[in-house]
């Protein structure tokens, strides 16, 4: 599990010459690697597929309610849970991330230098389960960029079943308990803490309009990523990830500064934060 340690937000002669931000979170698919890659149809593909294999939903209704689902409750997964579908999510996440043609995503090495040389503190923050989060990031190459990563589990750690490690039988465990996902400020907000970051100092990448939304309404700055155009509210657009440099050249700004100000975490190994 990933200790993080506060910025400093003042030098040691109590000046207030801390770096402008102190901690970027990035969400995972399509904004670390492009849409184009197909991921996300191939995965919508996957979650209609368990809807008629594993919950026997009438085929014709799936793809509408898939739809549906989505936009109303974050997640097509949150949603079904939310109408009183009972299914466990690891299976759920399993059969959707199973198949998915990881081959296709490849070491990305000009975005694994460009995150080496960010000062800031770098987190992963998504909807998708660890074992996913995992999977993409090895296969990008950047398994070692971040301090950690916020995922499913995280942000649901009463889904999760009992920890065997503390013998106390967890009896509570329910498969259809709400979920907590983006583009909730609630999971957003529940990231924020987690990460233990200010919101004002805080940049979020991701590619969805609706979550950086949610994201500015918790006091972050925004990024809208696979955009040419800004979104609003997002306070910057990316048509890549690559393009970062360019657009946010602040987040380089006084770097010199920064590293000696910034507490580096103990463990610099990717870490899933609970
Ligand atoms: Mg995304």
């Amino acid at each position: 599990m990933g200790s993080l340690g506060p910025a400093l937000k003042m030098d040691t002669m109590g000046r207030t010459t801390a770096a402008n931000y102190e901690c970027l979170l990035f969400d995972l698919d399509d904004t670390l690697y492009p849409l184009s890659t197909g991921f996300n149809l191939a995965c919508r593909r996957n979650i209609e597929e368990f809807m008629s294999q594993h919950l026997h939903i009438d085929e014709s209704e799936v793809p509408r309610m898939c739809l549906e689902l989505y936009r109303e409750h974050g997640t097509t997964m949150a949603g079904l849970k939310a109408v009183g579908y009972e299914f466990d999510n690891d299976e759920f996440h399993a059969f959707v991330h199973g198949k998915l043609p990881y081959e296709k995503l490849k070491p990305d090495p000009v975005l694994r230098n460009l995150l080496l040389s960010m000062p800031q503190r770098k987190i992963i923050f998504t909807n998708a389960d660890q074992k996913h989060a995992m999977e993409v990031l090895g296969r990008l190459g950047l398994e070692d960029c971040f301090e950690g990563i916020i995922c499913f589990e995280t942000i649901n750690p009463r889904l999760q079943p009992a920890d065997n490690t503390d013998g106390i039988e967890n009896n509570s465990f329910s498969s259809n308990q709400r979920i907590l996902c983006k583009p909730s400020l609630e999971a957003i907000e529940t990231a924020i803490r987690i990460a233990n970051v200010d919101p004002k100092k805080t940049i979020f990448f991701d590619d969805s309009a609706r979550n950086i939304a949610s994201a500015k309404a918790a006091g972050l700055h925004t990024v809208i990523v696979g955009s040419s155009v800004p979104v609003p509210p997002a306070d910057h657009a990316l048509n890549s990830i690559h393009n970062i440099k360019e657009a946010i050249p602040e987040i380089w700004e006084g770097e010199g500064e920064q590293l000696e100000q910034v507490i580096q975490p103990a463990a610099v190994e990717t870490a899933v934060l609970a």
